[in-house]
């Protein structure tokens, strides 16, 4: 089934229960109104000229109004591409370009942003609708409301599931330009069924949707999964720990899936201690690499056995491990095990194409159905990503265990290379997140004038700390090897992150 479908489908079963619950205002829509605002949504859109095939840019922070228009535009045909509520006019106007998108769906809070993208000189628009539920345009422009009134017909596009796309998301651009991933509606529902194995959402599961949608792991796992079950999303247009916080305790939230960051802030706050957080049963993270101990203060905080991980990637639809699972025995610091129907090859990082065995750390590469069909516009790319055999090679470094869980080191390409030895920047960083006065910290590699690359730390330091360069450069020096010594220091206030948790370390070396 097309993922709408599924997920129009259960709102049928669920019909009167909540789908999604604004985690600020307490506004619901249940299963029975979203499918509703989602058919009326697709007849408007078609009405105003929307036809199957083409591109929606769907530019929104999380908010109860996105799954409506998500799921219209599949409705009517469409392909949506979904817009980092965070991206510059240019940014956006670069997505327009590259995904070929005809029309824009803004949050009004965006429309300067998407009206900067298109003026004049910029791509061209047939127009620009904004997420506002309620009748009444806005500046001008056509909102939901509006189009729900539409009186033409629902449209029934014929879709297969095997090679018409779902969604066209952009890869996070952590290391180059984002680029447009093509997923179809069966790689990412396969992609859910894996998951699903494990831990099946059910009807009335409340899930906590602080990461945003318009990213592959939010997209997923916290829209068509629990919506396509009868599940309950809470959804906050942002992570503010305080807002977060009680909306755990507020909406009773079981199950959370989260990024780093956040994983840092239930380990870390002061914060964490003042409030209700005894109906959490797991708390799963993923999108950047996470530091075994720091998982371990946080779940012993928050009185779990452990966080869970899970690993994937925009190529991935998103998923290829995890351990979103009850499992008595897990291994601290992996990203859990491989998801069924998925292959697994660890390749020597030489350019050998020697295939490495269980415990010897190499260049991971997977195989399923979960992977793409391949990037937008981009033949070569997609031919360097995914080889003639279907293996797609993840530019992640990393090793299997005994017990078959995978453990990520790092990306090939932030690997500091310093003098013939390699340097894993998130290695350094879990242990600098490991020292009571550090709040947060990065490590870029920065090339000095011999063309020498050396670790580099960005430290944010704890309130009332008065940590010096030295000192970290000498706690970090006495727990690793010589070549590991970080060189330099530099305190910020907070560290670059994307809005999906992933340091930006680009930022870091440009500001150097
Ligand atoms: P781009 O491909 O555009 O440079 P990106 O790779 O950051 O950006 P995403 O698809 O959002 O774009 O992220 C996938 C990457 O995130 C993976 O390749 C991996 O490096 C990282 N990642 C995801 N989950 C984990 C995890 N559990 N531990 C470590 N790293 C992870
Ligand atoms: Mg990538």
């Amino acid at each position: 089934l097309p993922l709408h479908e599924a997920v129009l489908g259960s709102a049928e079963r669920y019909g009167s229960e909540p789908a999604l619950v604004d985690g600020l205002t307490g506004e619901t829509i249940t299963h029975a109104e979203l499918a509703a605002a989602v058919r009326q949504v697709a007849a408007g859109l078609a009405e105003a000229g929307v036809v199957q095939g083409d591109v929606v840019a769907l530019h929104s922070p999380n908010s109860i109004a996105y799954p409506v228009a998500l799921y219209a535009i599949s409705q009517a045909g469409a392909v949506v591409t979904t817009v980092s509520s965070l991206a510059t006019p240019e940014e956006l106007a670069g997505q327009l370009r590259d995904s070929g998108a005809r029309w824009i769906i803004s949050a009004p809070v965006l429309l300067p942003v998407a009206l900067a993208a298109t003026a004049p000189g910029g791509p061209e628009v047939a127009e620009v609708f904004l997420t506002d539920l309620g009748p009444g345009q806005l500046g001008g422009h056509r909102t939901l409301g509006d189009l729900r009134a539409s009186t033409g017909p629902i449209p029934e596009p014929r879709i297969d599931p095997a090679t018409d796309l779902a969604a066209l998301p952009y890869s996070s651009g952590t290391t180059g330009m984002p680029k447009g991933v093509m997923l179809t509606h069966q790689s990412i529902a396969t992609n859910l069924n894996q998951v699903d194995a494990l831990r099946p959402p059910y009807q009335g599961e409340r899930m906590l949707a602080v990461l945003p949608f318009f990213h592959i792991y939010g997209l997923v796992m916290l829209l068509h999964r629990p919506l396509r079950a009868g599940g309950t999303v809470v959804v906050l247009p942002k992570f503010d720990l305080e807002q977060f916080l009680t909306a755990i305790q507020e909406h009773r939230i079981e199950g959370l899936l989260v990024a780093p960051p956040v994983v840092l802030a239930l380990a870390k706050h002061p914060l964490v201690d003042r409030y209700d957080l005894s109906s959490l049963r797991y708390v799963l993270s993923a999108a950047a690499p996470l530091d075994a101990d720091l998982a371990a203060t946080a779940a012993a905080r928050l009185k779990l056995p452990h966080v869970q991980q899970g690993y994937g990637m925009t190529e991935l639809s998103p998923a290829c491990h995890t351990d979103l699972l009850v499992d008595p025995q897990p291994s601290p610091g992996s990203v859990g095990k491989l998801l069924a129907s998925t292959e697994l090859r660890i390749l020597a990082a030489d350019g050998s194409g020697t295939d490495l065995g269980t415990g010897e750390t190499g260049e991971v590469l997977i195989r399923g159905p979960q992977v793409m069909k391949g990037y937008l516009g981009r033949p070569a790319e997609t031919d360097a990503m995914v080889d003639a055999d279907g293996w797609l090679h993840t530019g992640d470094v990393g090793y299997q265990d005994e017990r078959g869980y995978l453990h990520i080191v790092d990306r090939v390409k932030e690997l500091i290379k310093y003098k013939g030895y390699q340097v894993a920047p998130a290695e350094l960083e879990a242990l600098l997140l490991g020292h009571p006065e550090i709040a947060d910290a990065a490590v870029v590699g920065v090339t000095d004038a011999e063309g020498t690359e050396r670790p580099k730390a960005f430290v944010v330091r704890a309130p009332g700390s008065t940590l010096t360069e030295e000192a970290v450069i000498e706690y970090v020096a006495a727990r690793v090897a010589p070549y590991k010594k970080v060189r330099a220091v530099a305190f910020l206030a907070a560290v670059p992150k994307s809005a999906a948790g992933k340091i930006l370390r680009r930022e870091l070396r440009t500001a150097r």
